[in-house]
């Protein structure tokens, strides 16, 4: 049995839809469990809607749920075409949509939005793409299924954000998933999202439909995980940043998973660690081109000094000061401590005799964060920063690279540098002005372009 996780842009409209519904027949003898996106852009338009509806501009929220209803039914007709079975999928389509109206009007008249509704919101994107193509697998003659991923993915209730009681899950996911699998039957799962055990609704963070995958994977013990999506795998830097990126066929799962969490959104961070904790292999491939090798996620790549280069623009460097400070016992646990009741997770640290200078990309819960370490001593807040992080598991044995790297940098300011305690990775804190240039930097200067060489 192997998972297959399809991105926003593999469901993003009828052709899209009918290249990933190939693709998953041909794949039907290895048993396939499918894990879907929204329809691409659909989770940030719901995101959007809410807001503008809490915001009071109800007429305009309205508009959009209609524009995201006429799309669903548009890519619904051109896929099955008239007839009553596609007539009766559309009435349930317009449930959805008729829901998320009912929605918009109540935060209309609250005049804000919690956390919990924004995910019933958000939520209705994936609840809405499984059943088209689960539709469009059976007119290709696909005995599949929709399961109701709120059904299967038990989860905290820290909306927006959720985390998943992998026990239950596996639990569920047995009970609705594998035995369709053992019927011969194709389940299909919303990603993203997931219930409390009371059944309310919850999402996984934005992204979310690979950490979905990654746990139905690991519930069920899949041969393999695969993730299918708009490039060719996981790339030596970000496409869209750096022109001239390239293949990795074969990469170690801690190396991926570094990648992820500084920035290649073609993972969400999260999730390597459940294929890491069963050995699950992991892969990445193109549905646009679906003949290509992929990339392959396993334990034992070979190592190399530089694999691939990460950026994410968002950060947020927190630094606490004091003069008694770091040799106080205990005073770094009391740190931490703040982060973790604030559900903020840190990326990179550095520590001085008298400072502790921490980044974090989520700013959600960061005025209470800033007011809750204020105890430690004073505090300060530096917005508009940026990660730029060079990845190799053998990177921290190789004093040359590291020093290339900086070379290849250049006269930048840095706020912040770290070498990771496993040494697999260097990170470098800057403005977020200069994530790119310096990308495309240290990648010239590692995988020189091939037209130069
Ligand atoms: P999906 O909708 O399939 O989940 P995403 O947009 O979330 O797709 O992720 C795919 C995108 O990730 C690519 O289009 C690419 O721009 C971006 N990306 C960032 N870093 C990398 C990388 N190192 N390798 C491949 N893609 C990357
Ligand atoms: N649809 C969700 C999002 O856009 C989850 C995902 O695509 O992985 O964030
Ligand atoms: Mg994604």
């Amino acid at each position: 049995m192997i998972v297959m996780k399809f991105g926003g842009t593999s469901v993003g409209d009828a052709s899209a839809i009918r290249r990933t519904v190939d693709i998953i027949a041909g794949r039907a003898p290895r048993a396939p469990v499918v894990v879907l996106s929204a329809l691409g852009g659909a989770t940030s338009e719901l995101l959007a809607m809410a807001a503008q509806a809490a915001s009071g501009n109800l007429v305009s929220a309205i508009a959009q749920v209609e524009s995201l209803r006429t799309r669903h039914l548009r890519v619904l007709y051109e896929l099955l075409g008239d007839g009553p079975e596609t007539n009766d999928l559309a009435a349930d389509e317009s449930a959805l949509f008729d829901e998320l109206a009912h929605l918009s009007e109540a935060l209309s008249v609250l005049g804000h939005v919690t956390p919990r509704s924004l995910d019933a919101f958000a939520a209705v994107g994936e609840r809405a793409s499984a059943p088209i193509v689960v539709a469009a697998l059976v007119r290709a003659g696909v005995v599949a299924r929709h399961v109701d991923a709120r059904d299967v993915m038990v989860t905290d209730a820290a909306f927006g954000r959720a985390e998943p009681r992998e026990e239950l899950i596996a639990l569920a996911a047995r009970e609705h998933v594998a035995a369709l699998v053992r019927d011969g039957c194709v389940p299909v799962l919303g990603g993203y999202i997931g219930a409390t055990k009371d059944g309310i609704t919850t999402t996984l963070g934005r992204g979310g439909s690979d950490f979905s995958a990654a746990l139905v994977g690991a519930a069920l013990e899949a041969e393999a995980i695969e993730i299918w999506t708009d490039v060719d795998g996981l790339l030596t830097a970000d496409p869209k940043v750096v022109e001239d990126a390239r293949l990795i066929e074969h990469i170690r799962f801690d190396e991926a998973a570094e990648l992820a969490t500084f920035g290649a959104k073609v993972l969400h961070p999260s999730t390597i660690a459940p294929a890491v904790r069963r050995g699950i292999p992991v892969f990445i491939f193109n549905s646009h081109r679906p003949s290509g090798n992929g990339t392959r996620i396993t334990f034992d790549a070979p190592r190399s000094a530089v694999r691939a280069i990460a950026g994410k623009s968002n950060v947020v460097i927190v630094k606490v000061r004091s003069h008694r400070m770091l040799a106080a016992p205990g005073i770094l646990r009391g740190i931490f401590e703040v982060f973790e009741r604030n559900k903020t997770s840190v990326d990179v640290v550095a520590t001085s005799e008298v400072s502790v200078s921490l980044t974090v990309d989520d700013d959600q819960y960061l005025d209470d964060v800033v007011a809750q370490l204020r105890v430690f001593g004073d505090v300060g807040v530096e917005r508009g920063r940026g990660i730029v992080a060079l990845v190799g598991a053998g990177l921290g044995e190789s004093s040359p690279t590291m020093a290339r790297a900086l070379a290849a940098v250049g006269d930048v300011r840095l706020h912040m540098l770290s070498l990771s305690a496993t040494g697999i990775n260097l990170t470098l804190i800057v403005d977020a002005t200069e994530v790119s240039a310096i990308m495309c930097r240290l990648h010239d200067e590692f995988f020189p372009r091939r037209s130069a060489a």
